[in-house]
């Protein structure tokens, strides 16, 4: 993810509530925020009134700390005013957004409700637990250029995924797109966006003119749009343009956006649009440095304003450069110039 200016948006309240604490943005929409233990160190969830209960939207990583932070939401006299949670509905798979979603459903005896694409890729990374590195992943991070002891950070990171995630139920109930939920006295659209994860769902209220839009939109830095070592040849760039797309039209700009990170804003429109002028820029800067074959991690200059040094952003930046460069394979404007002897592809504009 990289950082983006925003200077056209507007972003009603300053301060953020403190875990534990609830912020009402709307008649019945409450904001939680939770801590993360990474480099982006918060993520904000949602409870929306629902009959004798609370929806929650996102959830938190499975770590203490959010435990501790649902433990005081929910107690008896707590933001929450003791009501039970009905139903858990994450946006998208991601550990920050699923993380508590088995512990919060198994304690009410609640579902939980995603996308089906969601909902099966995140059991299938789980599963990678304990698995060893698969020779497709090897070979995937060497073919971008990565030497041997980047790969001992590839063979120390596989298997991650789950150990923020408190066990997934083993059902779940599917939201479509274009499906409405009626959630207390409003209703919600589902609205899938792709490109960040799979079938990433939206929740837009046309009644509250609200949009929570997790990971899918986000007002301070870009989401990540990367290649993974599952399916290379992904042009995942091209859907999340489309969504882009997708979002505009079914969205005013008056709309208040509840994202999952940084605050919320208006200036929806505006927001997309500079998310789309920023990947075109990036596609313009990266045709030009493919004047010259360059391997993927070569290109990082051309797409990146800081230095990539650490391993968690040596694989941000490969998906990410990945991404645009299968992009442009896509379009005919790139091809691999050769594969070299330590199996790197490299690559130059057509
Ligand atoms: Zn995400
Ligand atoms: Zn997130």
């Amino acid at each position: 993810m990289s950082v983006t200016s925003a200077s056209a948006l507007h972003y009603p309240w300053s301060d953020a509530p403190a875990p534990g604490q609830t912020v009402e943005v709307a008649p019945g929409v409450l904001w939680m925020r939770m801590t993360l233990p990474t480099a982006l160190n918060h993520i904000n969830v949602w409870a929306l009134a629902d009959g004798a209960g609370w929806t929650v939207v996102d959830t938190g990583m499975h770590t203490p700390s959010t435990v501790d932070a649902w433990n005081e939401l929910l107690s008896a006299q707590g933001p929450l005013q003791g009501r039970p949670v009905t139903r858990v509905i994450s946006t998208h798979m991601h550990p920050d957004h699923v993380g508590m979603a088995g512990a919060l459903v198994r304690r009410f005896g609640a579902r939980l409700w995603m996308t089906r694409l969601e909902y099966l890729h995140c059991r299938v990374l789980v599963s990678d637990t304990g698995r060893p590195v698969p020779p497709d992943g090897v070979h995937f991070y060497r073919r971008a250029g990565w030497n041997d002891a980047q790969l001992a950070g590839y063979h120390e990171k596989f298997g991650s995924f789950g150990r923020f995630i408190d066990q997934l139920p083993d059902s779940y109930r599917r939201i479509e797109d274009g499906e409405e939920l009626t959630i207390g006295a409003h209703t919600w659209q589902v609205l899938v966006g792709q490109g960040h994860s799979p079938e990433h769902a939206c929740l837009y209220c046309p009644q509250l003119n609200l949009l929570i839009s997790g990971d899918q939109v986000l007002p301070r830095i870009s989401s990540n749009v990367s290649v993974h070592p599952t399916e290379p040849d992904a042009d995942p760039l091209s859907e999340w343009l489309a969504s882009i797309e997708k979002i505009r039209h079914a969205v005013p700009n008056t709309t208040l956006v509840l994202p999952a990170h940084n605050l919320p804003f208006k200036g929806l429109h505006e927001r997309l649009d500079a998310l789309a002028r920023s990947v075109h820029t990036g596609l313009t800067q990266l045709l030009l440095a493919l004047r010259e074959p360059q391997r993927t991690i070569d290109v990082f200059g051309s797409l990146f304003a800081r230095p990539i040094n650490d391993p968690s952003l040596l694989f941000m930046a490969t998906g990410e450069s990945q991404a645009h460069l299968n992009h442009l394979i896509q379009q005919g404007r790139v091809v691999v110039d050769h594969v070299d002897s330590h199996q790197a592809a490299w690559y130059r504009a057509a």
